[in-house]
């Protein structure tokens, strides 16, 4: 079978034949073969391309006779790269071959729809085969309809309890607190957003509302709609909202204003935060750096202490900027400066007028100088803030 030339004198370099048996089948399948063993051979011997490649199939191609009839459409050359770079990106996560699974043509034009790994249809048909259980579409919704019932009576009495719990920890036993924030997020390609109350004393939940785009096309009025809900929710319920913290949203403001019985408050953590920003952000090489949290912990202190007035916690607020220039005629009573004769700044003295001006500036445009009767009442959302934080965390396994 094989014959070796052994003539050195010609200039072609030795070779030698093998001749096989076989129609163009065989010729095309023993080829895909010897690509397979290279490639195999290759991986063996190690190359510096540590990444996993897969065998390239043979390119020869014979049409066989019920080849013939195969449907044929044009391409545009873009369509072949963005085929490449399609298949590259799936090779790089799955193992399985991809397979053209629906071409639907238009004229001349043909769109396809690839696919790899089993399709669904030989999966459900294996795993039904083989006695194994699968989770078909049908049994989902089947689960999904007996499940939705008990967990929403579940939800029903959760809240129902809560709001007990809530109500029994006020001395009056008839309205409550209340704590909202809003996460906005994306369900199903449209914008919505879920409000949820927490209890201001047991932080349980009170109500938790989820304001959809077909509700609202206007995301930004959400979290006053879902707030909306809520208040009806539990005004159905017969209990009223004393006081409503939340995060200032202007709407939200309004709203509770408008209801002429609530009393709106916003967080104060994050109004000293935004404070606590405008100041490093004057303060650079200046007579402020040092001042930064001491200013922070006053204006904490000045919201605890202003026993619910709003004009003395804006001149608590105004006196800031007097105490570190030294000058501590109005500072509280019972602060160092005035308790202590020997008394020395332990902060750089504001000597320079600009600067004294600058952080007056901050401090007087900052949320809670200009409205303070949304601060007096110390109230935090840290707790619904963590609520939100977590259920983004469950969300992502939903
Ligand atoms: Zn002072």
């Amino acid at each position: 079978m094989a014959t070796e030339k052994q003539d050195s004198s010609r200039k072609r370099p030795p070779n030698f034949r093998i001749e096989i048996p076989g129609d163009e089948t065989v010729k095309s399948r023993i080829l895909e073969k010897l690509q397979r063993r290279n490639f195999w051979i290759k991986q063996q011997l190690g190359s510096d391309n540590t990444k996993e490649l897969h065998p390239f199939p043979s390119t020869y191609s014979q049409t066989r006779r019920q080849d013939v009839d195969q449907g044929l459409f044009v391409t545009a050359a873009k369509s072949l790269d963005t085929y490449g770079e399609l298949f590259e990106a799936h090779t790089s996560i799955c193992n399985g071959k991809l397979k053209v699974l629906k071409r639907t043509m238009k004229g001349h034009v043909a769109s396809v729809r690839l696919i790899s790994g089993l399709l669904p249809v030989h999966y459900t048909r294996f795993v039904n085969g083989a006695g194994i259980g699968c989770i078909t579409k049908e049994r989902r919704s089947k689960f999904f309809r007996k499940y939705k019932e008990h967990a929403e009576n579940e939800s029903v009495q959760s809240v129902d309890n809560a709001i007990n719990d809530e109500i029994s920890s006020y001395d009056d036993l008839d309205d409550i607190n209340i704590m909202t924030d809003a996460r906005h997020g994306w369900r199903k390609n449209a914008k919505d957003t879920t409000v949820v109350a927490l209890g201001e004393k047991t932080h349980k939940v009170m109500d938790c509302e989820h304001v959809t785009k077909s509700q609202d096309k206007v995301a930004q009025r959400h979290e006053r709609l879902g707030t909306q809900k809520i208040y009806e929710n539990l005004e159905n319920k017969n209990v009223s909202i004393k006081i409503h913290a939340h995060d200032r949203n202007l709407a939200v403001n309004k709203f509770v204003r408008d209801t002429q019985f609530t009393v709106n408050q916003n967080d104060l953590w994050h109004a000293v935060k935004a404070v606590k920003k405008a100041v490093t952000k004057i303060s650079k090489g200046e007579q402020l750096g040092d001042k930064v949290e001491p200013i922070a912990t006053h204006i904490n202190w000045a919201v605890r202490n202003c026993e619910q007035s709003s004009q003395k916690l804006k001149e608590s607020l105004d006196n800031i900027v007097e105490h570190y220039c030294n000058n501590h005629v109005n500072c509280h009573h019972s602060s160092r400066c005035k308790v202590d004769s020997n008394y020395e700044p332990s902060r750089i003295v504001i000597t320079n007028g600009k600067v004294r001006k600058m952080l007056e500036s901050a401090i007087k445009s900052s949320t809670i100088y200009k409205y303070p009767q949304d601060y007096i009442l110390a109230k935090d959302t840290f707790y619904v803030e963590s609520f939100e934080h977590i259920s983004r965390q469950k969300n992502l396994l939903w």
